[in-house]
C-alpha cells in the first residue's frame, strides 16, 4: 500500500511530491496526459522567482521533475482514471493498474477549453491547435489566428509571430484581458492584428481549417474569415472527471478546498488549477501543492501513530 498518492506532476504536484518525498513518505506520482502539465508547453517563462532571465517551460518541469526523482519520489507515466474515496484506504485505478493509498493529493490541473462551435472538433490536429508551443513550428511563413483576449491568448500570439507571417487576434470584446507588458509587445509587434468584438463561430476546412466564420458582436455582421492555422487560448476546464462525484466541486467544476487545501473528504487535498479558478500561476501551484504534502504529512503520521516532526500542530 502507498502512503500517499499524487495525481499530476504540474508544479503543484512536483511540489507536493518533493515535500513529500523529503518526509520520506516516497510519493507516487501519475504523470497524467501531460508529464509536466501546463508548464511543459508553455514558452517562456518570465514570472517565477529564482529566474532572472525567462526559463523555458519545458526545462523548468524537467529541474522540477528532477528535483522530485533525486528525493526517491516515484513518477508514473500513467493516468488516473478512476479513484474509490469511500473506502479506506483509497483505491486509484490507471490503466496501468490498481493502488491502495492512506493519502491522495489531487493535482490534475486543467484542459484548455474548448470553443464548442461547428467543426471545432473535426478540425482539430489539423489546423486547429490549443498549443502554440507544441505546433506554432509548422506554421512557418502562414498566416493564422488567435482567438482569446487573456495572457495566454497574447502571450502565444507573440510567440507564433517567430514562425508565422501575420498573427490576427480575435478576441470577443474592445480590450484585452491580458497584462500591460504583454499587452505592449502585442501592440507594437508588426505581424500582429486584432478583430475587436468578434466571436468565433464556426470553423471551416475540407481536411484542415482554411478559415473561420466569425459574427461581429456590436454589428451583428457575419463573415468568413480566411485563414491558414487556428489557435484557440480561452481558458481552461479543471479536470475532475476521474473524481466521479465524489469530491465537491464548484458550480462551474473546480474542487473546493479550504486554505490548507483540505477536500470533503479528509485525506485527499487539492492542489494547483484544478482547484484554483483566480491565481493559476506557477507560483501559487507551487505555494498549494507544498501545503498539501505538509497537511499530508502531518495526517499520516497521527495515522501511523508518530509524531509529525515539524512539531506543532498543523491547523
Ligand atoms: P483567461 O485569463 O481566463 O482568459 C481567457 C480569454 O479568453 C479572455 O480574454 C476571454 O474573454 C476569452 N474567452 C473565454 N471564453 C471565450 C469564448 N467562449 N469565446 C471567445 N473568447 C473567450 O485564460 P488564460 O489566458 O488561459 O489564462 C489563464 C491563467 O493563466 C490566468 O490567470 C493568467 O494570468 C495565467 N497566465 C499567465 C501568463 C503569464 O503571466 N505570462 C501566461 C499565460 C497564462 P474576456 O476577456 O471577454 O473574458
Amino acid at each position: 500500500m502507498e502512503r500517499l498518492i499524487v495525481i499530476g506532476t504540474g508544479p503543484a504536484g512536483y511540489s507536493a511530491a518533493i515535500y513529500a518525498a523529503r518526509a520520506q513518505l516516497k510519493p507516487l506520482a501519475f504523470a497524467g496526459q501531460q508529464l509536466g502539465g501546463q508548464v511543459a508547453i508553455s514558452s517562456e517563462i518570465g514570472n517565477y522567482p529564482g529566474f532572472p532571465e525567462d526559463i523555458n517551460g519545458a526545462e523548468l518541469a524537467q529541474l522540477m521533475q528532477r528535483q522530485a526523482e533525486r528525493f526517491d519520489a516515484r513518477i508514473e507515466m500513467d493516468i488516473v482514471t478512476g479513484v474509490d474515496l469511500s473506502t479506506r484506504p483509497f483505491k486509484i485505478v490507471a490503466y496501468g493498474g490498481e493502488h491502495e493509498t492512506q493519502g491522495l493529493i489531487v493535482a490534475s490541473g486543467a484542459s484548455p477549453r474548448k470553443l464548442g462551435v461547428p467543426g471545432e472538433a473535426e478540425l482539430s490536429g489539423r489546423g486547429v491547435s490549443y498549443c502554440a508551443t507544441c505546433d506554432g513550428f509548422f506554421y512557418m511563413g502562414k498566416e493564422i489566428v488567435m482567438v482569446g483576449g487573456g495572457d495566454a491568448a497574447v502571450e502565444e500570439a507573440v510567440f507564433l509571430t517567430r514562425f508565422a507571417s501575420k498573427v490576427t487576434i480575435i478576441h470577443r470584446r474592445d480590450q484585452l484581458r491580458a497584462e500591460k507588458l504583454l499587452q505592449q509587445q502585442a501592440f507594437s509587434n508588426e505581424k500582429i492584428e486584432f478583430l475587436w468584438d468578434t466571436v468565433v463561430t464556426g470553423m471551416v476546412g475540407e481536411g484542415f481549417a482554411t478559415g473561420v466564420n466569425v459574427r461581429n458582436v456590436k454589428t451583428g455582421e457575419e463573415t468568413l474569415f480566411p485563414t491558414q492555422g487556428v489557435f484557440v487560448a480561452i481558458g481552461y476546464v479543471p479536470n475532475t472527471g476521474f473524481l466521479d462525484g465524489q469530491l465537491e466541486l464548484t458550480e462551474s467544476g473546480y474542487i473546493v478546498a479550504d486554505d490548507d487545501q483540505r477536500t470533503s473528504v479528509e485525506g485527499v487535498w487539492a492542489a494547483g488549477d484544478v482547484a484554483d479558478w483566480t491565481y493559476r500561476q506557477i507560483a501559487t501551484s507551487v505555494g498549494a501543492g507544498c501545503k498539501a504534502a505538509l497537511q499530508a504529512e502531518h495526517y499520516i503520521a497521527k495515522l501511523e501513530g508518530t509524531v509529525y516532526p515539524g512539531g506543532a500542530e498543523l491547523g
